[in-house]
């Protein structure tokens, strides 16, 4: 049943209606910590008090993201989901995500959202390649365009990286997911996903505040990830990896495959100290991205990703509109006939791959999950070949954790034990939760003793975790960002 909070400032952040009642059609297209986004149609119009009336009429396609606030920390839970409302209501710009309408029914919110293609990472896992330099230029451009408006609004976005960079089918790239945004600037608190978490955020509960330049260096390292299918440290354990960034020095690009302009870029913004990098406004000026690159770059992409995945859909006897990244109206028939007959010819063989396929499925998630599945084994498989034979000594293993489902509450020495130590309880680190959100506010003393235990110095030799420790030859041994050998 739909709910309304008793609260006015906060109903008012609701609409009225039964999302049940307004939206058709729901697809499973993207996952995250929380639980499941869908692209549905808004059977009767996906903005019931849009500005826009054509809207209403036109049956909208919209992303919806669904939060459960239902069960444990079911306080916490609700906090997050108005925060996270809060924020999304607020933003108008073409390069953040827009709001297309929240809604409650059986504890949980519906955040309704222009609908996109889907994010960066989703074309890396679909290409299982890296994306090249003029691509990567035209994402950053559109991320760090929202980065500078939210910067603009004292917000600080706090979860940079390419899953949460969509693109929209005109070719635009937009910032979503403000679940781990601070409303204020400067913030304190340890929220991110670790790979691509800025030193500063990982010291500020020791060592101060961190302002939109934490962003920056997320960006840095989505440029890295983009670049090169990963972010740097992602063979290590999340807590490890947390160490080095603090610790060590900045990562770079592979030098060989890039422009001087292209590492000139990274390079400003992984340094180290953040009063050293530029803001988000000034690195808007930088020539990485005023180089002029065709204006269709995105759009190319994409085709090139719809014809990647056409070619998943047609293996799996899968149709493409069924697919999220969807083409055109006029396209999906021309597909749909080309399709028929293509299914026609390989029937028989089709027949046989789908027993070893098993039966089919609608969902891009899906699609993705396979493909990544195939990848990572692929890649596995390759990596245990060269540790058998002569190749190089790499990490034999690459984790197989993405970003979104990294455990921390296992990891050692994980800011778990530092949740006890957190007196607000502030501390989160539910098993499965991929980010990491810590305290706010001013550190509690009890933090300050608890949180740097893996960062400090005695830990930096023999204090080591063990799993560090056996972690660290083999990071010695791979050049960071091996470009994947799979391609
Ligand atoms: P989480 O907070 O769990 O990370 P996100 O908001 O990042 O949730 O959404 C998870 C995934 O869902 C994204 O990486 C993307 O693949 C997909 N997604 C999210 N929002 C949209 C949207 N507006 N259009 C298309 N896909 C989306
Ligand atoms: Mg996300």
């Amino acid at each position: 049943m739909p709910w309304r909070p008793r609260d006015p400032a906060v109903a008012e952040l609701f609409h009225k209606g039964d999302p049940q009642e307004l939206f058709a059609d729901l697809r499973e297209i993207g996952h995250g910590s929380f639980g499941a986004v869908y692209s549905a149609l808004g059977a009767y119009g996906a903005l019931p008090h849009a500005s826009r009336p054509r809207d209403l009429r036109t049956n909208e396609v919209v992303a919806i993201k669904k939060m459960s606030y239902s069960g444990k920390h079911s306080n916490e839970k609700w906090k997050e989901i108005i925060k996270e409302v809060k924020l999304l209501q607020k933003l108008q710009h073409p390069n953040t995500i827009q709001s297309r309408g929240c809604y409650l029914r059986d504890h949980t919110a519906w955040l309704a959202m222009e609908h996109c293609l889907g994010s960066a990472s989703d074309l890396l896992q679909v290409l299982k390649r890296p994306l090249e330099e003029v691509e990567i230029a035209a994402i950053v451009h559109g991320a760090l365009r929202g980065l500078a408006y939210l910067h603009g609004l004292s917000i600080i976005h706090r979860d940079v990286k390419a899953a949460n960079i969509l693109l929209s089918s005109q070719g635009q790239a937009k910032l979503g997911d403000f679940g781990s945004a601070s409303p204020s600037c400067p913030a304190r608190s340890l929220v991110g996903t670790p790979y691509w978490m800025a030193p500063e955020v990982i010291l500020a509960m020791e060592e101060g505040n961190y302002d939109g330049r934490a962003d920056v260096w997320s960006l840095g390292i989505t440029c890295i990830e983009l670049a090169e299918r990963r972010p740097p440290l992602f063979q290590l354990n999340a807590m490890s990896a947390l160490y080095h960034i603090a610790q060590g020095q900045p990562p770079a690009l592979q030098p060989a495959h890039w422009s001087a302009l292209f590492l000139l870029f990274v390079s400003c913004c992984l340094q180290k100290q953040p009063w050293a990098r530029p803001s988000s406004q000034s690195l808007l000026q930088h020539s990485f991205l005023q180089r002029q690159r065709p204006p269709e770059v995105l759009l190319e992409l994409l085709e090139r990703t719809k014809e990647a995945l056409k070619g998943l859909g047609q293996l799996q006897r899968r149709r493409p509109q069924e697919l999220h990244l969807q083409q055109s109206p006029g396209e999906e028939e021309e597909e749909e006939e080309e399709e028929e007959e293509e299914e026609e010819e390989e029937e028989e063989e089709e027949v046989e791959l789908e027993e070893l396929l098993g039966s089919s499925s609608s969902s891009l998630e899906q699609d993705l999950q396979e493909a990544a599945a195939g990848g990572e084994e692929e890649e596995e498989e390759e990596e245990e070949e060269e540790e058998d034979g002569e190749g190089p000594q790499v990490a034999t293993k690459v984790q197989e954790e993405t970003s979104s489902s990294c455990n921390l509450a296992e990891l050692p020495g994980s800011p778990q034990d530092l949740a006890a130590a957190s007196p607000a309880g502030e501390l989160k680190m539910a098993a499965g939760e991929p980010k990491m959100k810590a305290g706010g506010g001013s550190p509690p003393p009890k933090w300050q003793r608890g949180a740097p235990r893996w960062l400090q110095g005695e830990h930096k030799t023999a204090g080591r975790e063990p799993k560090m420790a056996a972690k660290e030859p083999k990071m010695a041994a791979e050049p960071q960002g091996v470009a994947p050998r799979s391609l």
